[in-house]
């Protein structure tokens, strides 16, 4: 029998788009586990450390950098943000599917360096929805918003780069599209390489060649 790896799906998309939404409904229904990040930014009311982050300082950031312990890390507005290897490949290796949910410097170094990983885009229906979830969501002072929506306009440059875009409009919509998707991407050829391997190498037997 093969044993099938979990697979990465990367998340990206605009800040307010509603990824976070997105990625709780698929873990709560589905069950997929989420990387959990190093960060340097502070957290949020109700956040909590290892869970929705790992609150670094910039010094023990730059050593988990200087260490190799992250898949990937990048600078989102005057914070570090990176996923550490350690979970990530623990998880794929016992067979779970991980879902990392990060910026999309980082969703392109995960490219390069796994060419087999896909990288998904959501995004909101237009502009002005994602200013009004932003202050809905009220995390952030209206600087902070008015940078992130700056920054959305640069990253809609990105979005070609990405395999799948993702218009969140209808959230259940999107939660349900989204696991359709991700569970197709178990049979890609790149994911499929230990099933080609041993049908092969079966087949061959089986002809006795
Ligand atoms: P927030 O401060 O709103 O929690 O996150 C800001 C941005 O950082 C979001 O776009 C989020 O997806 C991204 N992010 C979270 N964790 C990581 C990570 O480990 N690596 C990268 N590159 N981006 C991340």
């Amino acid at each position: 029998m093969t044993h099938n790896k979990g697979i990465i799906a990367v998340i990206s998309g605009f800040s307010g788009a509603g990824k976070g939404t997105v990625v709780n409904g698929l873990t709560s229904r589905y069950g997929y586990s989420v990387s959990i990040s190093a960060t340097t930014r502070t957290p949020r009311q109700g956040e909590e450390d290892g869970k929705d982050y790992f609150f670094k300082t910039k010094k023990e950031f730059e050593q988990m950098i200087k260490e190799e312990k992250l898949i990937e890390y990048a600078k989102y507005v005057d914070n570090y943000y990176g996923t550490p290897k350690d979970y990530v490949f623990g998880k794929i290796n016992s067979g779970q599917d991980v879902l990392l949910e990060i910026e999309m410097q980082g969703a392109l170094q995960v490219k390069k360096k796994f060419p087999e990983v896909s990288l998904i885009f959501i995004t909101p229906p237009d502009a002005a929805e994602l200013k009004n979830r932003l202050v809905k969501r009220g995390t952030e002072k209206p600087d902070v918003i008015e940078k992130r929506v700056m920054r959305a306009v640069e990253e809609c440059s990105f979005m070609p780069e990405y395999d799948y875009i993702m218009v969140n409009d209808d959230l259940e919509k999107c939660i349900t599209q989204m696991h359709s998707l991700i569970q197709s991407l178990h049979y890609t050829r790149n994911n499929q390489q230990l099933l080609i391997d041993r049908i092969s190498s079966d087949f061959k037997a089986f002809m006795q060649l």
